[in-house]
């Protein structure tokens, strides 16, 4: 039996595996080299390679295949009862930046949206719902970039379909890529709005081709996928779009319970003067009355007020509805399930019960909610730094951004989650955790309710009010992502002129040095005219009878040698060392 597990994905990544191991990355490319696997840090192997190192490494570790992990939280369709109906879809619209989210949201609504102070940038995802010739649709409004994040954790949970926007006369960018990959590994279907086909550089079929290359294969090219052309500015599109909507809406069959308790998400939550603690909320399933007791993670109380989100008073919320709540006793944080209990007392144990979890989780990283952001930072996870910037006025909040993405490299990029103007907030902290960002503050405070937070959640805040010593701050952090360099140092060269043992695992060799100084231990590769046989370890060196550590161009030596399986040495061949180093890297 070994004495300890370690289970790990089919394709592990060098360095995470020398991590979870506990042993330097070069030992165990030392190993994968012996076994003639070239390959660096961050190259990928899979499972059964690190098996077989693991065993030649010795160590005492039974490793496990970690599951495929399941793609979708959407709820089991399965679980649903007979008296389930068609509920009203929700959709997330995602895309570049200015390629027009706000303004057909905007459209959509059909009034412009008013924005706020902080230039209308938002927070929070919020919700609200739209009619269409006697049917609902819920949008989840989630202009810019900011909450993209946040969604990306529940987004499976919450949205039901995808539009994504792609601005005709620029065609596919980076985020609209990152919108792509969020959509398809969420399971979550996709329409694509080609927006501002007004716009004389719009160019239809370049966009649909660029879809195409990236596996978004556009209905007329014979593909499943529905684009869309539409113009925010003009009004173009925009009925045929929410008529496409609850056409896949209806092919998706979407339907939950009416009947039963309420359940569902909470969206957003913030403190109002004179209403207390106030929740956005979805509901998932039941239906949610006013006076209702509700539980949403360590928060609970009695609904005092349930209104919609455009402000109407409601007595109750059926699936797929977002709703406002006040009347709960403390703050429930973004991304809770909230639940229906039957009396104050069975809610009131309930969220003591979950506040017990809370604390004694190490990280709300671990909780199953998720599970969803994990599967989708993982391949970017290497070499990306994640911030969160807030600053005190939009001009510095642009610099400091626009700064920060200057220090980019080939080799680390800089992924700005979130940012705001403002002091720091309760959101901008769970944002941090879940999406482990550095959250960096210019020029704004730090309220105390969010200073605890710090010491429980173990985010990184930095405050600067410098804008250099906050880059350098960024740079640092960059420096630390660097996967270390790995440098091969050439020592010298040695020509065979006699082989006295060979093993499965030994050489013993003699022979004259060519060129350069043989130093022991180094690393050796075998050559017989061009072919490399091998890589090998020396291990020891001779002058005649004594061991010596050094031996210079034109004598001659004895030489002790380690393999990884026999290699059949022969008089002529020609043995080149060299030394190995990882070293850090600058940017
Ligand atoms: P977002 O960053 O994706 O939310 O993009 P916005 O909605 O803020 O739009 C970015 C810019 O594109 C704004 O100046 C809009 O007025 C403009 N825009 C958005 N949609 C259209 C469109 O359909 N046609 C034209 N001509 N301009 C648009």
């Amino acid at each position: 039996m070994a004495s300890s597990t370690l289970e790990i994905d089919n394709l592990i990544t060098v360095g995470a595996l020398a991590e979870q191991l506990k042993i330097p990355p070069a030992q165990l490319i030392g190993e994968l080299f012996k076994n003639g696997m070239m390959v660096t840090v961050n190259e990928k192997i899979d499972f059964d390679t690190a098996q077989i190192i693991i065993t030649e490494l010795g160590l005492d570790i039974e490793l496990k295949l970690r599951e495929a992990e399941a793609p979708i939280l959407k709820k089991d369709r399965s679980t649903l009862g007979a008296n389930a109906k068609t509920r009203p879809p929700v959709v997330a619209v995602m895309g570049h930046v200015d390629h027009g989210k706000t303004s057909l949201l905007d459209a959509i609504r059909g009034a412009s949206v008013v924005k706020g102070e902080a230039g209308g940038i938002t927070q929070h995802i919020s919700a609200y719902q739209v009619e269409k010739e006697g049917r609902l649709i819920t949008l989840l409004d989630t202009p810019g970039h900011e909450a993209f994040a946040a969604l990306r954790e529940h987004g499976a949970r919450l949205t039901d379909l995808v539009v994504i926007v792609v601005a005709a006369d620029d065609g596919i960018k980076p985020q609209t890529l990152e919108a792509i990959r969020f959509a398809r590994k969420a399971g979550v279907k996709m329409l694509v709005a080609a927006n501002k086909i007004d716009k004389e550089g719009a160019d239809l079929n370049r966009l649909k081709s660029q879809l195409a290359e990236n596996e978004l294969m556009p209905e007329d090219f014979g593909g499943d996928t529905v684009v869309l052309p539409v113009s925010a500015k003009t009004g173009q599109g925009v009925q045929e779009l929410l008529d496409m909507i609850l056409l896949l809406a209806d092919v998706e069959d979407l339907k939950a319970d009416y009947d039963g308790p309420a359940e569902g998400l909470v969206i957003e939550s913030h403190m109002e003067m004179g209403r207390g603690p106030v929740a956005e909320a979805l509901v998932e399933s039941g239906v949610l009355h006013a006076g209702d007791y509700i539980v949403a993670g360590a928060a609970y109380g009695k609904i005092r007020n349930l209104d919609s989100t455009s402000g109407t008073v409601l007595k109750e919320a059926g699936p797929s509805t977002p709703v406002v709540i006040s009347g709960m006793k403390s703050l429930p944080e973004f991304g809770d399930v909230f639940l229906v209990y039957k009396d104050e007392k069975s809610a009131r144990q309930a969220s003591e019960k979950a506040a017990t979890i809370a604390k004694n989780s190490t990280s709300k990283l671990d909780m199953s909610s998720s599970d969803l952001l994990r599967i989708i930072s993982q391949e970017d996870e290497q070499s990306t730094l994640n911030i969160i910037v807030k600053a005190d006025v939009q001009g510095s909040l642009t610099s400091v951004i626009d700064s920060i993405r200057t220090l980019e490299t080939k080799d680390v990029s800089v992924k700005i989650v979130s940012s705001g103007v403002g002091n720091i907030t309760e959101n901008d902290m769970h944002l941090a955790l879940t999406s482990k960002s550095i959250l960096y503050g210019f020029h704004v405070a730090l309220p105390s309710g969010v200073k605890q937070l710090i010491a429980r959640d173990k985010v990184q805040v930095r405050l600067y009010k410098v804008i250099y010593e906050l880059l350098d701050d960024v740079k640092a952090e960059m420096v630390t992502l660097l996967p270390p360099e790995i440098i091969e140092k050439d020592l010298g060269r040695l020509i065979v002129k006699g082989v006295f043992k060979t093993t499965k695992s030994d050489i013993i060799c003699g022979g004259e040095v060519t060129k350069g100084k043989l130093t022991a231990p180094s690393l050796a590769k075998i050559f017989r005219d061009k072919e490399l046989l091998a890589e090998a370890e020396v291990t020891l060196l001779k002058r005649g009878p004594v061991e010596t550590s050094e031996v210079q161009t034109g004598e001659m030596c004895g030489m002790s040698l380690k393999t990884a399986g026999r290699v059949d040495l022969q008089e002529g061949d020609r043995i080149e060392l060299f030394t190995r180093e990882t070293v850090a890297r600058t940017l």
